[in-house]
């Protein structure tokens, strides 16, 4: 299959072919075979050869400090995750966290944190990270309990985070802490907490089932001079809510871009595997399985790229975002493991691509709002708009 077929979809200009093919042509050469066993080491190796390749920019908002436009652009941010996924997991990690964690600067820093940080995290010279999640606030972010209390012209951070990407090698944290101007999500404010701050520790490293630099941070007294809060008091939530918002959809780009890899394996496995006489493909089972994993891969590109073009266009895609993401990774976790199928015992062998795919697509379902979440927004986007 080619990859670059949807590339003449509508929803695309010239630039965003050039940019696709151009990044996979540098992935194919630089990024294909970073799989480590020092995950926090390839991870930095990775940031830095995204940066020096200059691909970072659309991953941040501002030519003046680096990045591709002005307005972080859906599209360009959806193909590069597909393309880098498609080539190496923590490839497209390594990317979106440049993005995710430095979002909310990129919407509304101040002129001031936006030059101190942005240019370094396009040159992949400073990694970034999103410090929402809690242990007892993850789906439901606004229970959240990490607290800063203003003393001064400092903000004093107590509490804890979890489950934060490039914990323990990020150069900074965003990190979202309850500030009391008002009950529930409006009392929440945002911070950028440099890694040395004192008062900040790695509590705990957490291994998963993919391996990435993942960890449990613990705040204790840690003093934030207040020209380090994004946003006036209050606004976290909100700041937050808009970062997802803009990198939602990304995430059904990158379960995309799996779900291309896994169909890609399995037709070479398939063609090439001889068995009765002739070989795997040859039996209409299997030609039924890659009949289904190729229309459900062309569908959740159709809602993705429809989503970016759709946000692209300004406009607002909350039930288009949610829909991008359930049938993305749902629909890859089928597609990855009916290629598991089609490798048979080979499939479940460490280090495979087709089982790395399997162990890689599964978080997707579930950080940056699970699958549930996404049906019950879209279930109340539908009855919002339902008046029989
Ligand atoms: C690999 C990985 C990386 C992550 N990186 C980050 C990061 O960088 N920064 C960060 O802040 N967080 C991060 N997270 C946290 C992630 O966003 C949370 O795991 C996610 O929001 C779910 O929260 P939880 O794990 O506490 O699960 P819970 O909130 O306990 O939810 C458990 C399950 O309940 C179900 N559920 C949830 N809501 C409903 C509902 N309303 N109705 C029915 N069922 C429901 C879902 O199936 C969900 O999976 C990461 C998580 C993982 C796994």
């Amino acid at each position: 299959m080619n990859p670059f077929e949807h590339l003449d979809w509508p929803f695309f200009n010239a630039q965003h072919g050039e940019f696709a093919r151009a990044l996979d042509a540098w992935a194919a050469a630089n990024v294909a075979d970073h799989h480590g066993s020092d995950v926090d080491a390839e991870c930095r190796a990775l940031v830095r050869a995204l940066g020096q390749g200059g691909w970072l920019a659309p991953a941040v908002a501002g030519r003046e400090y680096g990045g591709a436009a002005d307005a972080i652009e859906t599209r360009s941010i959806c193909l590069a995750r597909e393309t880098l996924a498609r080539h190496n997991g923590l490839a497209d990690f390594a990317f979106a966290m440049q993005g995710l964690g430095s979002g909310a600067i990129s919407l509304a820093g101040t002129p001031q944190q936006k030059a101190a940080y942005l240019p370094r995290v396009v040159r992949g010279e400073a990694i970034a990270a999103f410090a929402l999640s809690e242990p007892q606030a993850g789906s439901d972010v606004a229970a959240m309990q990490c607290a800063a209390r203003v003393e001064g012209d400092h903000a004093i951070l107590d509490g804890e985070k979890t489950w934060i990407s490039n914990g323990g090698i990020a150069d900074f944290y965003v990190v979202f802490a309850r500030t009391g101007e008002a009950p529930g999500a409006r009392g929440i404010s945002a911070f950028i907490v440099d890694a040395d701050t004192p008062g900040l520790e790695i509590a705990e490293r957490i291994d998963v089932i993919a391996p990435h630099p993942l960890a449990r941070l613990k705040f204790t007294n840690c003093r934030i001079p207040l020209s380090q809060r994004i946003g006036a008091g209050g606004e976290g939530f909100k700041i937050a809510m808009r970062t997802l918002d803009v990198f939602r959809t990304s995430v059904a780009a990158a379960a995309l871009g799996f779900a291309r890899r896994a169909l890609h394996e399995a037709l070479g496995r398939a063609t090439s595997r001889k068995m009765f006489g002739g070989v795997l493909a040859d039996f209409q089972l299997t030609q039924a399985s890659l009949a289904r994993m190729a229309t459900t891969v062309e569908s959740s590109a159709l809602l993705t790229y429809r989503a970016a073009w759709l946000r692209d266009q300004g406009r607002t895609v909350t039930r288009e975002a949610a829909m991008a993401k359930l049938e993305a990774t749902e629909g890859a976790q089928r597609v990855i493991d009916a290629a598991v199928q089609v490798f048979g015992g080979l499939g479940v062998v460490s280090e495979q691509p087709v089982e790395r795919l399997y162990r890689e697509i599964r978080a997707l379902r579930i950080y940056e709002g699970a699958t549930e979440v996404q049906q019950l927004i879209i279930g109340r986007e539908l009855l919002k708009g339902w008046n029989a």
